[in-house]
């Protein structure tokens, strides 16, 4: 290959690396192709996205550092259609959605300061690509579409989000009182949150999709049973996280965003 050909495929693997590491998980092996800050190997989240403070001070952000088992680490990607094929089609839908700035979907996505992970969680919740039980069942992942937290026929991610009782009474505690007919593709039209400013709304809309889909996870997953305070509280402690991320001018949104959970925090325990 040309030097020149080369400095360009070298260019554009850079420039999507960062992609990359946000649409896929890794299943730990031996860790030796596990990036400790920047893939995601504990939880839902990368390290770098939890400690953002502790990342900036961490010297070498690429270290690899963890020997766990012999076997070599493997990737989970949403985009994979089956271990080791990937959809293509969606990873390119999904760098078109990206560049279009004009849209107002993809400006409702893409254009706030939530972390590259979450954004990128939204946009596959906001094309019905995330990994609940609706989704995984067909590929024969699960034994049931149903929900396990409420037994609904179908997990499905307008579910997850909307229609699961815990969904239902989170949103009515932060106003918006009816949660029916409601769907993820459709943000634009459902109602704006009292209190939760223009500036950096669709942040706000993110992260407590966000956090739904973590305390889904945690209950599915780990059998942990979070409550409707604990909830909105790590809401509020997600929101803490992404101050550094605001611009400077947007920085003060934080304080509404915490004034309208502290007030759901209070209408529940009443
Ligand atoms: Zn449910």
């Amino acid at each position: 290959m040309h030097g020149d050909n080369l400095g360009h495929h070298w260019e554009l693997l850079k420039s999507l690396l960062p992609l990359y590491q946000a649409l896929t998980t890794v299943q730990l092996g031996d860790g030796r192709s596990t990036l400790l800050w920047t893939n995601v190997w504990t939880g839902d989240e990368a390290l770098e996205d939890r400690f953002p403070r502790l990342f900036s001070h961490c010297i070498n952000k690429g270290c690899t550092q963890l020997q766990l088992s012999d076997q070599p680490d493997m990737r989970l990607s949403t985009f994979s259609r089956t271990k080791d094929k990937l959809d293509t089609s969606a990873i390119y839908r999904l760098l078109k959605a990206r560049g279009q700035e004009n849209y107002p979907t993809s400006t409702f996505i893409w254009r706030n300061a939530a972390p590259p992970r979450v954004q990128m969680f939204f946009w596959l919740l906001l094309e019905g690509r995330i990994q609940c039980r609706s989704n995984l069942f067909p590929k024969k992942i699960v034994d049931s579409p149903a929900c396990l937290i409420c037994g609904a026929a179908h997990e499905t991610p307008d579910h997850i989000i909307f229609q699961c009782p815990i969904a239902v009474q989170f949103w009515s505690a932060i106003g918006i009182q009816s949660t029916s007919g409601l769907q993820c593709s459709n943000w634009q039209n459902i109602q704006k949150i009292r209190g939760i400013p223009d500036d950096q709304y669709s942040a706000f809309v993110i992260l407590c999709c966000w956090e739904l889909w973590k305390r889904r996870n945690a209950s599915v997953f780990r059998d942990e049973q979070i409550n409707l305070r604990q909830l909105i509280l790590s809401c509020k402690t997600q929101a803490n996280l992404w101050r550094p991320r605001m611009p400077k001018k947007s920085k003060k949104v934080i304080e509404d965003w915490t004034k309208v959970l502290d007030s759901a925090v209070n209408t529940i325990s009443m």
